[in-house]
């Protein structure tokens, strides 16, 4: 039994979708914040990982609000990676990345989409006096025939040591397990007060006991004894939740849909105002978070003025933004600048530059995207990738890594070989040889020739 439910296990993790970044774990660093040259999925940039670790050390001693980080450097440098790597190390801190360009939305402002990005990366720890209840799911019946009550209702009986307690919660808890999705041998958390359920993960322990057939889910018990009772729970919520939920016209719902629309100002000042009252009373704690902001030469001079003065406040997080660019024209202006950014504002940031990989560096981050995508490779084909990557670029290169790897199984062969990469490199083009093409038969493609008056507005 055992292994059957080890292979369901591994059936469920091949499901997983491997990300551009998901190989990435941590900065790679010890304790003394020096750098492990291959470590935690980073490989090399040695000077920009240690910076970024000297950064998230200061934002986790919760000691600076309101910093700017530039992180700049050639596309493929790793400046998404690294700035990954900074949210992992932060662990529970609220983490949001956004694209500069989300902020020209037809539907908000853009300084309300950038209030709300900021808001989205500013945590608040609440205290809160509860009894909450610990333990593993065991059983749990819902018994439509005694209650006549349910989905047809149905009544939600969950047998545990604090059986009486959990009973009365009946309503509150269906609508959270099924919102939670709690399955038997799920370790969970009952607050009793509110009746919601947490879940805290998952416990293989009574694995054989699992049944999650049927429509009347039948699982669980608790060995006697298991659940513990709790006295103070801690929820992190980010600013713009409470935002949201206090919004009249939103209403919690747009938590969901993400359709949350303009929040008016009121609103956000009696919630700073509370939440300031709260942390002199000791319930709450402001964890400011950090904010990732892709593509830094997409915004504009009133997005660079925002962000000037929103950086001023106390509450503000640790803002960290990339760009690939050098010296580019600021959005929407004829002024040049270095990264597309205006010089007052760059002269406030901290820039951590990445440099260019080496040709060992390249062929450690492919072989860990190799394991990471579950992809057997010769030497020899590693060897021409990486040979590939240096000469076209980094992304591309992994790109080929699938590719290739779909190839090698049409001719049934479970490694991908030389010949494999070959034939990707032959179907796909690289940017250099696209452009190329479109070189040779620019003639051949419609809407050409952009006429200066057509083209983008200064
Ligand atoms: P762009 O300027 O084009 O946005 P970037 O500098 O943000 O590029 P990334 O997207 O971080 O580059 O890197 C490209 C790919 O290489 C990603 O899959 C990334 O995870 C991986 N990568 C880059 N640097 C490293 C590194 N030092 N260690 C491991 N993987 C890396």
């Amino acid at each position: 039994m055992e292994s059957i439910i080890a292979a369901k296990a591994t059936d469920i993790s091949k499901l997983e979708r491997t990300g551009a970044h998901s190989h990435i774990r941590g900065l790679g660093l010890d304790d003394k914040l020096e750098t492990r040259p291959n470590s935690q999925g980073m490989v090399g940039q040695l000077k920009a990982r240690k910076a970024a670790g000297v950064i998230v050390k200061v934002i986790k001693q919760g000691k600076i609000s309101g910093r700017a980080i530039m992180m700049a450097g050639a596309p493929g440098t790793g400046k998404t990676a690294i700035a990954m790597a900074m949210s992992q190390e932060l662990g529970d801190v609220p983490f949001t990345s956004i694209a500069a360009s989300e902020v020209f939305s037809l539907e908000i402002s853009k300084t309300e989409s950038l209030t709300q990005a900021f808001r989205r990366s500013i945590g608040v720890r609440i205290k809160e006096e509860s009894e909450v209840i610990e333990g593993e799911v065991v059983e749990i019946q819902i018994d439509r025939s005694v209650t006549g009550v349910g989905p047809k209702t149905g009544k939600l009986t969950v047998k545990t040591t604090d059986m009486e307690t959990i009973y009365d919660l009946g309503q509150k808890m269906i609508a959270s397990l099924t919102k939670e999705k709690v399955m038997a041998g799920d370790v969970i958390q009952i607050d009793k007060s509110t009746g919601r359920i947490t879940r805290l993960g998952r416990s293989f322990t009574r694995a054989r006991d699992f049944d999650a057939t049927g429509p009347d889910v039948k699982f669980v018990q608790c060995p006697d004894g298991e659940l513990q009772t709790r006295k103070e729970i801690v929820h992190l919520v980010s600013l713009h939740e409470i935002d949201v939920i206090n919004s009249r016209q939103q209403g919690f719902l747009a938590l969901f849909s993400g359709e949350t629309g303009e929040i008016k100002s009121e609103v956000r000042e009696q919630i700073n105002q509370k939440i300031s009252e709260w942390c002199e009373e000791g319930k709450a704690e402001i964890v400011p978070g950090v904010l990732f902001i892709d593509e830094i030469h997409m915004l504009d001079m009133e997005c660079f003025s925002f962000l000037n003065r929103a950086l001023e406040d106390t509450m503000a997080p640790v803002v960290i933004m990339a760009s690939n660019r050098g010296m580019s024209r600021i959005r929407g202006t004829n002024y040049q600048s270095p990264h597309g950014v205006p010089i007052d504002f760059l002269d406030r940031l901290l820039i951590i530059s990445t440099q260019a990989y080496s040709e060992d560096d390249i062929r450690q981050i492919l072989k860990i995207r190799c394991d990471e995508e579950e992809v057997d490779m010769t030497e020899d084909a590693l060897a021409v990738l990486t040979k590939v990557a240096t000469e076209t670029s980094l992304r591309y290169a992994i790109h080929l890594i699938s590719t290739g790897h779909l190839v090698a199984q049409k001719r049934q062969s479970a490694k991908v070989d030389v010949v494999d990469i070959k034939r990707v490199y032959s179907l796909f083009l690289d940017e250099a040889r696209s452009v190329q093409y479109l070189k040779d038969y620019q003639d051949e493609y419609m809407y050409n020739e952009i006429a200066p008056s057509q083209g983008e507005k200064m």
